[in-house]
């Protein structure tokens, strides 16, 4: 099928007896928040993008698709992510729209309007952040629970499952519509956040969002092997290493991956994000920890939880944030005192 003749996917038509996207009674985004956004973005000229720190699917696959449809209206569009150094996540090089990136040192100084993605803190913007408090208008939009509000205007919902579900209503509202590279884009932030549909935050508006995506003709499986299913040699031997030297303490499992692992294989630090989902695994445990050392020396700590437990909150409580049931936050210490700091804000069973 030549590209022009796929399907574009518009705005979805109400469902009768269908809960949107779980969240029960008024939407936590009100009409009026909604036309302040649209209101912002239609007058302005140059539109600045942002997303957290190390992007994930969601934060860089929303703001990407965004973008797009923000860039085909006619507006001047930079993106970026605040990292000191300046890389799209191997995982996520297929995502289509990478044009649109600049550096964070090409990045406006200070917008006229700004639009953050899939971040919960103004911290999480990194070296973006300084720029975000010299913006004049700051649209936040996000989904974590632990989000401190530190726009102009909220964009936020915690009943969704992705920061995506977000960006597609804002480009349905700015009268976009997808095509197949900006649903591979949405998509991406929807499979990854929901755990390809596994997690308790997958809805029936998820499932609903990803059969209007896929009707555009993208390519479900060559995504998922993109994210998924294809790593370095150097991946097998440092995940051997990490769950070699796992610990399992009552009901918390963890371990750790430290650079001189990484380095004794060259594999980059964000080769073992999913390493995670191997150790959760663990039966025997409520809650699974990983401390990964980045490039700067930098413990980043993952958590998990199966539901008794609200790590967003115990994260958040260590200076990170995140959901119930996923969250992180970075550890001024090392792996013992970093652990030590965990357990110590971990509710016991009784
Ligand atoms: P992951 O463990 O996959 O990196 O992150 C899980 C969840 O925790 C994500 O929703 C992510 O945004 C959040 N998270 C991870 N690290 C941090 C952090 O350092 N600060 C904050 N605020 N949230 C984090
Ligand atoms: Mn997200």
């Amino acid at each position: 099928m030549r590209d022009r003749d796929l399907p574009v996917a518009g705005p979805p038509e109400p469902l009768p007896g269908t809960p949107d996207a779980g969240t029960a009674g008024a939407p936590a985004v009100g009409e009026a928040v909604w036309a302040r956004v649209t209101g912002l973005i239609e007058r302005a000229e140059e539109v600045a993008l942002a997303c957290h720190v190390t992007p994930d699917g969601d934060a860089l696959g929303s703001m990407l698709a965004v973008g797009a449809v923000l860039h085909g209206l006619g507006k001047r569009v930079a993106a970026s992510f605040g990292d000191r150094i300046f890389a799209v996540p191997r995982l996520l090089r297929y995502l289509p729209h990478q044009d649109l990136l600049v550096p964070p040192g090409d990045f406006p100084e200070a917008p006229e309007l700004l639009i953050t993605f899939d971040s919960s803190t103004l911290e999480r913007l990194g070296l973006l952040a300084a720029n975000a408090e010299r913006a004049r208008e700051v649209v936040v939009v996000d989904h974590h629970p632990s989000n401190t509000g530190f726009g102009t205007v909220s964009l936020i919902d915690p009943g969704v499952a992705a920061t995506a579900m977000l960006a597609e209503d804002l480009i349905y509202r700015l009268g976009g519509t997808l095509d197949r590279d900006i649903a591979t884009c949405l998509y991406t932030g929807l499979v990854t956040d929901t755990g390809s549909f596994r997690h308790a935050s997958t809805s029936p508006a998820a499932h609903l969002m990803a059969a209007r995506l896929v009707a555009t003709g993208l390519r479900t499986d060559e995504i998922a092997r993109e994210l998924w299913d294809r790593s370095p040699f150097g991946y097998l031997k440092v995940l051997a290493a990490a769950l070699d030297r796992a610990t399992l303490e009552d009901d918390l499992v963890w371990t750790f991956v430290s650079q001189v692992d990484r380095a004794a294989y060259g594999l980059p630090y964000d080769e073992v994000e999913g390493i995670i989902d191997v150790v959760r695994r663990t039966d025997e445990a409520e809650v699974a920890v990983i401390l990964k050392e980045d490039d700067q020396g930098v413990w980043q700590v993952s958590t998990r939880s199966k539901g008794a437990v609200d790590v967003g909150a115990v994260c958040t409580a260590l200076g990170g944030g995140g959901h119930h049931n996923a969250a992180g936050y970075t550890s001024p210490h090392g792996v013992e005192q970093t652990m030590a700091d965990f357990r110590a804000l971990l509710p016991r069973k009784a």
